[in-house]
């Protein structure tokens, strides 16, 4: 349980048998139990065996198999001869059937039809309840399984018999080190579907099925182990089968979480520089959560997992771009033309299949693919018609008033890569380039938890002392904005141990923990004091105002941002530091926001020390801040449409000069 092998490949049956071989060795000997899966059936329908062997122990078929199947490195084998012989033991045609030569086996038929299957039937009930695509019986046309089952048997019959080995579910397995197990992989087929990135379907298959049955907790594989039909002892089962759900779940790409010290800050340094703080981040967040395919109508605001390849180029065809009429241009000459009209015309969607001869002319309406002979068009406005012919002026340039074939894109080309937030223009761009699906990334989960005994929901009855609870609304609404999933945790006391249940409970919700308050050194400052006892808190002093120290931290894997209370700093802290960290785990990568540089409305002397940022917002190409400073002015942030930056060092702004202005938006905050 719990780590997947690398796909490796093996050029034929004789190499992968002592592969496995070495490798049930090496894993006994190394302490270790291994699950080794094999994508053939293990058995065959009820009644089988015992018709071919008089038992109704499926090893005494392993048994009969493996004394008369030869194979060799170059995968020639006698696999058709054995399963004529089989056939001979049967009355009427089958039950074994296809082949690749028609006149070959004579005992073998070409074709399905006629086989009645009334003395065994086609499919076990394994197959039937994973909805399993051939039958063992199928020996050739695609898709098959029956041939690997006749050359693979022979193989597990003499790896079965090695050291530690028992075969599911025919043996109890519950002790064994190593266990034999039939997998399909259509059983996990959205989750293979799902990835675009490796064109070889079957190590895709592969991996995800090593995956997802390594990820699965162990009682869920000894619940997969247990479900068996009631035919299994000797048809064999197909591990997963009516699992699905579970399966597909658990092979999902999953990146691994966060490092422990992710959060470290260089030792000694008093106050953090804003920008090293960020070079910090950027350095150590990375991707936390995994990839799913979804409708290209649900796909804004995701972010793209893999890059977006044009199936197809846009446009599909050269066309014209004006209502006119369109001829082959280097075959008409300058001044004074009149062409013979064809019969017949050009329109978007229904294209003219004829040939127009050079020198000659066809209607032609906007968005028509241009007619075979055609590649110039000369627009309605210019033209005079009449007796079957169109007059005009040349010269026309070649080409004029046409699109080309992938002037826009071509196809095979990235039109979109992987990381962008999509856009309602990224979809229409990727509608018309081929995709109704795109593979975005799972939305980030985002938990928010307010801190601290005077904070009360909003509406609901106060005391004295106690205050509206502000920032949760503002950063579950914030996450929503950024196209997270905002989980509300609600409020916790100043209480450690009620505190440290509700960062349980927001560690198993979310990928991301947002709390406010609570994050100085005081004595009421129970969250940053929690995440010092489990050793894994960071106190980011940031050289940055408005902001008290930054808790930062792990709790249970999940990364813990842990706001300042006051709702300014709580929201400037969240744009400048969390949103680009967050970023990064949704798999969107890293990015700066876009700041412009405009002309001041205001005078304002700042000391050296500290990166300040000042609720602005931009009238008559000016920008203007806030009246008052206090963090504590949430009204201050209502009015904001942006942020003034103001850099680390002195300054002394005077009306008119030149100042950095963030709009909101750069942050992904819509609103102003
Ligand atoms: P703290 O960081 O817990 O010391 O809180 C700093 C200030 O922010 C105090 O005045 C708190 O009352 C206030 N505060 C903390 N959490 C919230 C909240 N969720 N909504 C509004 N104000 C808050
Ligand atoms: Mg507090």
């Amino acid at each position: 349980h719990g780590v997947e092998e690398e796909p490796i490949y093996c050029r034929s049956r004789i190499e992968a048998e002592a592969w496995l071989s070495a490798f049930i060795d090496a894993e006994q000997t190394a302490g270790r139990r291994a699950l080794i899966g094999f994508d053939f059936p293990f058995g065959y329908p009820k009644g089988f065996v015992r018709h071919v062997t008089g038992s109704d122990d499926p090893f005494a078929f392993w048994a009969w198999l493996e004394a008369r199947i030869t194979d060799n490195a170059d995968g020639e084998n006698n696999r058709f001869e054995v399963a004529e012989a089989l056939n001979g033991l049967f009355d009427g045609p089958g039950p074994f059937w296809g082949k690749p030569d028609r006149d070959c086996w004579p005992g073998i038929p070409y074709r399905k039809a006629g086989i009645s299957y009334e003395f065994v039937s086609e499919r076990r009930e394994a197959d039937l309840v994973a909805k399993a695509a051939s039958s063992c019986f199928q020996l050739f046309y695609n898709p098959t399984v029956g041939s690997q089952v006749l050359m693979g048997l022979p193989m597990l019959e003499r790896l079965r018999r090695l050291k530690g080995v028992s075969v599911w579910p025919f043996e109890d397995v519950a002790d064994a080190n190593v266990v034999f197990a039939e997998i399909w992989p259509g059983v996990i087929e959205p989750a293979v579907k799902a990835v675009t990135t490796d064109a070889i379907r079957d190590r895709v298959q592969v991996r995800l099925m090593a995956r997802a049955l390594a990820a699965l907790p162990v009682c869920d594989l000894a619940g997969l182990l247990a479900d068996v039909g009631n035919a299994a002892k000797e048809e064999a089962w197909i591990l997963g089968a009516g699992h699905r759900d579970k399966l597909v779940a658990a092979a999902r790409l999953t990146p691994p979480p966060l490092r422990d010290d992710c959060f470290a800050l260089p030792a000694g340094v008093e106050w953090t520089p804003v920008d090293d703080a960020l070079a910090l981040l950027r350095d150590r967040m990375t991707p936390v959560v995994g990839i799913e395919t979804v409708p290209l109508m649900q796909a804004v605001g995701r972010v793209l997992a893999v890059d977006v390849v044009a199936k197809r180029s846009n446009p599909p065809h050269a066309n014209t771009a004006v209502d006119g009429y369109g001829f082959a241009g280097a075959s008409v000459g300058e001044g004074a033309l009149v062409l013979p009209l064809v019969e017949g015309r050009a329109a978007a969607g229904v294209p003219f299949d004829g040939v127009v001869p050079e020198g000659q002319a066809i209607r032609v309406l906007t968005g028509a693919d241009l007619p075979n002979g055609v590649d110039t068009v000369v627009l309605d406005e210019d033209t005079r018609v009449g007796d079957g012919h169109v007059a005009f002026h040349g010269p026309l340039k070649v080409g004029a008033n046409t699109r080309k074939a992938g002037e826009d894109v071509v196809s095979g080309a990235v039109a979109l890569a992987a990381g962008r937030v999509l856009t309602p223009a990224d979809l229409a761009l990727s509608a018309a380039i081929g995709h109704g699906l795109l593979d975005v990334r799972a939305r980030l989960r985002v938990a928010v938890l307010s801190t601290g005994d005077e904070i009360v929901d909003p509406g609901a009855a106060v005391n004295a002392g106690q205050i509206f609870d502000a920032n949760r609304p503002m950063l579950l609404s914030l996450c929503e904005q950024f196209g997270y999933a905002a989980v509300d945790m609600g409020r916790a006391p100043d209480r450690r141990d009620a505190l440290a249940a509700r960062l349980d409970e927001a560690a198993a919700a979310a990928d991301v923990i947002l709390t406010s308050g609570g994050a100085s050194a005081g004595d009421e400052d129970h969250l940053s004091a929690l995440l010092r006892e489990t050793g894994a808190m960071q106190e980011w002093r940031i050289a940055l105002k408005p902001g008290r120290p930054l808790a930062l931290g792990l709790w249970k894997g999940k990364p813990v941002f842990g706001l300042p209370g006051n709702p300014v700093a709580a929201l400037v802290c969240t744009l400048v530091f969390a949103r680009p960290a967050m970023q990064v785990m949704a798999g969107a990568g890293w990015s700066d926001p876009q700041g412009f540089d405009v002309p001041a409305a205001f005078e304002k002397r700042k000391k050296p020390g500290r990166r300040e940022y000042l609720r602005a917002r931009m009238r008559n190409g000016q920008a203007e801040v806030f009246k008052s400073e206090g963090s504590g002015r949430i009204s201050g942030l209502s009015w904001a449409e942006g942020l003034v930056e103001l850099p680390d060092g002195a300054v002394h702004v005077k009306p008119g000069d030149p100042v950095r202005y963030i709009p909101y938006a750069s942050f992904g905050y819509s609103g102003g």
